[in-house]
């Protein structure tokens, strides 16, 4: 056994220069060894996932990022807001289904201050006091900042006070170089570290992402899950990891080849080897198909996120993947794993 895979096989942490290497290993090596460490960071061979639904409350977003398809600039959904009354219908759908978790997310809309953000969750709680609130994005807390003029530590506690449980990391790619070519006007990659130290000063959760394949380098790849190790290794507060390539149908980078399922099964192994401070990394049926994902529980993956029941940002570069309770918990089964629906902070509500 070469040095780096008894690194690895014993649980030791790797560097950046190591987990380059990973990329040129053969892929069954590499699964296996991202197998390994899930089995050191999760012991257990069940595979979670949530029932949940994303509204997507505007569109109207004054970033136009151009890996975005969502956005009304992008010119393919009309520019909307929806009303509380158009929110709490589709609440009403998710926990008629027997859902427990909205993501409340949208645009970075020009006139929409602090106000608008709490009253929507503050109504939202009011009215399914039992529905889990996990909202927003980083991008959005540094836009209520600055729209509001307050700090961002301030923003969380107001947010956390209306109602708000915890933010999804929405990292995109946390390389500076890249965000300075694809989307300038959302946050930087401090401004995102800011916004986790803030959570963690509130003591509130987030996750973290990646979405790689927007012509980051090899080694780019690696300086964002340096960036994800660091924060976790100061906060703890990341519940889980969740990478997934860029379509680039429908966007303004719709000149970019999208990366391929090989490239998806070399990342998951090696986020899960090189994330040692992460517990769960989520297989990502949305972009990636539910068979390549069926393919990640065997290499690192332990969880299958949520069954989104309503999704807009994705679909709109033309991804149509779709799934229910009944298919994933067919697909994990079909892995030789455990389903389990579970709640938001990952614990198991029901075992099939
Ligand atoms: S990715 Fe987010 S911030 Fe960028 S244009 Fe789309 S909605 Fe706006």
């Amino acid at each position: 056994m070469n040095f780096l895979k008894e690194k690895i096989y014993s649980g030791e942490r790797i560097s950046a220069e190591e987990a380059l290497e990973l990329f040129t290993w053969d892929i069954i090596d590499l699964g296996r060894a991202g197998d390994a460490r899930r089995k050191i960071a999760f012991p257990k061979e069940e595979v979670g996932f949530i029932v949940d639904r994303i509204v997507n409350f505007t569109n109207i977003c004054e970033a136009a990022c151009s890996f975005c398809a969502f956005h009304a600039r992008a010119n393919l959904i009309q520019p909307y807001e929806l009303t509380m009354e158009d929110i709490f219908g589709k609440i009403e759908e998710l926990t008629a289904a027997g859902g427990t978790q909205v993501m409340l997310q949208g645009g970075l809309h020009p006139d929409y201050t602090l106000a608008i953000y709490t009253n929507m969750i503050n109504g939202v709680k009011k009215r399914f006091p039992g529905i889990y609130l996990h909202s927003l994005s980083p991008a959005e807390i540094v836009h209520i900042s600055r729209k509001s003029s307050m700090s961002i530590t301030n923003v969380v506690t107001a947010l956390k006070e209306a109602g708000l449980d915890s933010v999804p990391g929405a990292s995109d790619l946390l390389v500076d170089r890249i965000r300075q070519r694809i989307s300038p006007k959302k946050i930087t990659v401090d401004e995102w570290r800011n916004v986790l130290h803030a959570l963690y000063r509130n003591d509130m959760k987030t996750s973290a992402t990646m979405t790689y394949g927007m012509g980051e380098t090899v080694k780019e790849k690696i300086e964002h899950l340096s960036v994800i190790r660091d924060i976790q290794d100061s906060t703890g507060i990341i519940r889980a990891f969740i990478p997934w390539s860029f379509s680039p149908a429908n966007t303004g980078m719709s000149h970019i080849l999208p990366a391929t399922g090989m490239e998806y099964l070399k990342i998951v192994p090696i986020a899960r080897i090189f994330l040692d401070n992460i517990t769960y990394i989520q297989a990502g049926w949305l972009t990636e198909g539910l068979k390549l994902a069926q393919l990640a529980l065997a290499m690192g993956a332990n969880d299958m996120g949520g069954v989104l029941m309503e999704e807009v940002v994705v679909k709109a570069t033309g991804i149509k993947t779709r799934t229910n309770s009944d298919e994933l918990v067919g697909i994990i089964k079909n892995a030789g794993k455990i389903p389990v629906q579970r709640d938001s902070q990952y614990k198991v509500a029901r075992k099939f």
